[in-house]
């Protein structure tokens, strides 16, 4: 075997194909490719076996051989054939038309994507991030298409993190805990706009039987309307959200009305068990004070330890004397969360059938919030849908 056949080989190169000539300049290796003179190649269009009419160069970047990078250089023939008068070039086996990689290439760059920040990978492939993001974004869009919904029956909605103003909201398998489709802005036309794409898909609306979601007006007036059988399950994540906010600005009222409470807001927020012992030491100081802040705190452990209780009836109860607890609380912020969470109740409480959160969700928002560390954040809407179908879609992403 001598040296072409030996690379052709490991290239994976066959007839009609072979290697002219191979050079390396600095840190390219350069492989010619040529098919063998007089062959016919298949109509695209029409499957018929036609001539040559004449035949371009063109080079494709493959994966690298060694150290270096390894771009084929290869003659493509263009054929005339009867069934239309346009010249057609023939469609290479290790290519798809408009790529200047080979399918290799562009598996090994979508795989890379998986790995984080899209111009460290990019640097590392030594290509733009501008061409790495056009591989990931044609590829992502391509498998989306396939992509089947047939069998959903539960629905996660939830915004995203957002850019400026621009908002997404995601659309979530809640059983395969994958994204199906992610829809521009927050408001009740993104559920309208998935329901368009989930039937299309092969989706049955009327299989809907739970839909997740915060305590959005406009995404339950969505659901409403779209799915009408579904349940509606208000994440858990997002009451107590709405518990930390209003604790939040109750301990700023505190704060301004001259309480020495500065530089606490970290230990009301977080969870006992994530504290330092410095940080627990100065929050069981604090938090024996006779304050505002205090009560809303309670209220806020009250709301979890809600979520803890296993049996409907029983939560039912609790919520409800939760409720009376912030209604006659001095506590503006307190007495608005009560009148939130009364126009929800029902949709609390269903937490407790399934015990289903949006919890896949916060952990896609993680992934992206690391990536935009890491980066130079997302360009456009475009770029972050694409990396969140890469790394959490309902649907596989490959370059095959
Ligand atoms: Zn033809």
């Amino acid at each position: 075997m001598d040296e072409k056949e030996f690379i052709s080989s490991v290239l994976g190169f066959s007839e009609p194909w072979y290697i002219v000539g191979m050079r390396q300049v600095e840190d390219v290796i350069e492989i010619k490719l040529d098919y063998a003179g007089g062959t016919k190649f298949r109509c695209q269009i029409c499957g018929k076996f036609c001539t040559v009419y004449d035949s371009k160069w063109r080079k494709y970047r493959h994966l690298d051989l060694w150290q270096y990078k390894t771009i084929l250089n290869v003659h493509i023939p263009r054929i005339k054939c009867d069934c239309n008068c346009k010249r057609t070039t023939i469609q290479l086996p290790w290519t798809r038309s408009g790529s200047s990689f080979t399918q290799m290439m562009e598996m090994h760059i979508l795989e890379m994507a998986k790995n984080g920040s899209i111009s460290k990978q990019a640097k590392l492939l030594r290509i733009t991030d501008t061409r790495m993001w056009r591989v990931i974004i044609y590829h992502t869009e391509r498998c989306r298409k396939k992509a089947v919904f047939s069998f959903v029956t539960s629905l996660g909605i939830d915004e995203t993190s957002k850019k400026g103003h621009n908002y997404l909201t995601n659309f979530v398998d809640l059983v395969k805990r994958k994204i199906m489709f992610i829809a521009d802005g927050k408001d009740s036309g993104t559920v309208g706009a998935f329901s368009k794409d989930f039937v299309l898909h092969g989706g049955v609306k009327s299989r809907i039987i739970n839909t997740t979601s915060d305590m959005s007006l406009a995404f339950e007036c969505g659901i409403r309307r779209e799915f009408e059988n579904s349940k509606i399950v208000i994440d858990k994540f997002h009451v107590v959200k709405y518990f930390n906010d209003a604790l939040n600005k109750t301990l700023r009222d505190d704060v301004k009305a001259g309480l020495d409470l500065k530089n606490t807001r970290y230990l009301w927020l977080m969870n006992r068990e994530n504290l330092s012992e410095k940080q627990l030491k100065r929050f069981d100081c604090v938090s024996k004070r006779n304050c505002m802040t205090v009560r809303a705190y309670g209220m806020k452990l009250a709301m979890q330890e809600i979520y803890r209780l296993t049996d409907k009836e029983e939560a039912k109860g609790e919520l409800r004397r939760l409720v009376g607890w912030l209604r006659r609380s001095r506590n503006v912020h307190m007495k608005k969360l009560a009148g939130t969470v009364v126009s929800h109740f029902e949709n609390i409480l269903n937490y407790f059938d399934d015990r289903l959160t949006n919890a896949v969700l916060e952990g896609l928002n993680n992934i992206v919030q690391s990536i935009k560390h890491t980066a130079r954040g997302f360009r456009n809407c475009e770029y972050m849908k694409a990396i969140c179908y890469l790394h959490c879609g309902a649907f596989e992403v490959t370059a095959l």
